[in-house]
């Protein structure tokens, strides 16, 4: 683990071959079986300061390395851009390192697009292949620090991660079911010029305690209207589906992540214009707002 932290701390010279042997030997020992079960102690999430986020850099020498969790659809890839802005580290999403992969001419294109093809899962040793090769290029361009986000899914994958480079902060991001179904099947896709919208407009009232959530629509323009089409995987089952399959899969990495003092939870209390301030707050980054609605 400090080694790898050194590699990236310092822009070293080290080239992709050993930094992927890092990797695989980090792989091999926990393949061989050397500690594959996870502890489940809970503890309070109390070691992250997150108040010295902003200052970051300053008081560790290097940039923060942080994870985003949470369903998919929750909008773990929107949130987690943003703050690589405000933090000014590289977002790094799993999906897209795999789809630049499959449009490149890589050495693992040929072996990935038949993974692909054939409906599997992109193997561990790929996924972090592809991922050492990312942080490589990015530290040689004087990057440092980063968010990750669709990774890891598993917990033996979060097992490896967690030997080969220090997470500093995890960041949960939870939306009620209810909401998260219907903000999935509000999806649409202009056919024409490929933008994002959503026609659900989630109002439920808080009941019992627990609060109500509003969450917009994201409406097209005049011109679009007519040509939105629905992704064919944004069907009720297969949305179902992926949260099963995350409840399975992803869920006790949350837990893996909280034993260790962690894991931030946040509890989205809409869409990004309510979000975004308070998710900003939790991580006691007030002070980015302005500039952020400046920007804007
Ligand atoms: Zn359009």
């Amino acid at each position: 683990m400090a080694v790898i932290n050194r590699l990236l701390i310092r822009r070293s010279s080290i080239s992709s071959s050993a930094f992927y042997a890092l990797f695989t030997r980090s792989f091999t020992s926990l393949n061989s079986g050397a500690s594959t079960s996870t502890t489940t102690t809970t503890t309070s999430a109390s070691s992250v300061s997150y108040g010295a986020l902003g200052l970051w850099k300053e008081n560790k020498g290097r940039n923060i390395h942080a994870v985003f969790l949470g369903c998919p659809g929750v909008g773990k890839g929107t949130y987690a851009s943003r703050l690589s802005n405000v933090l000014g580290v590289p977002h790094i999403a799993t999906g897209d390192l795999v789809r630049e992969e499959l449009a490149s001419s890589g050495p693992l294109a040929l072996k990935l697009s038949e993974i692909v093809n054939q409906g599997q899962l992109v193997p561990d040793n790929v996924i972090f292949n592809l991922l050492s090769k990312r942080l490589e290029a990015g530290e040689s361009k004087g990057e440092s620090g980063f968010i990750l986000d669709g990774f890891p899914r598993t917990i033996r994958q979060a097992e490896i991660l967690e030997g080969m480079i220090e997470i500093d902060l995890v960041v949960n991001l939870r939306l009620r079911e209810d909401a998260l179904i219907a903000k999935c099947l509000g999806r649409r896709i202009c056919s024409q010029c490929g933008g994002n919208f959503n026609v659900a407009c989630i109002d439920i009232k808080g009941e019992n305690g627990r609060p109500g959530i509003y969450m917009a629509p994201l409406l097209p323009p005049p011109n679009c209207e007519s040509k939105l089409i629905t992704r064919p995987d944004d069907k009720e089952e297969i949305v179902k589906e992926r949260l099963r399959i995350y409840n399975e899969m992803s869920r006790p990495v949350e837990q893996f992540y909280r034993s260790r003092g962690k894991l931030l939870e946040f509890d989205l209390p809409g869409g990004i214009p309510e979000s975004w301030p308070k998710l900003l707050q939790a991580l006691n980054l007030n002070n980015y707002k302005d500039e952020q609605s400046a920007d804007a």
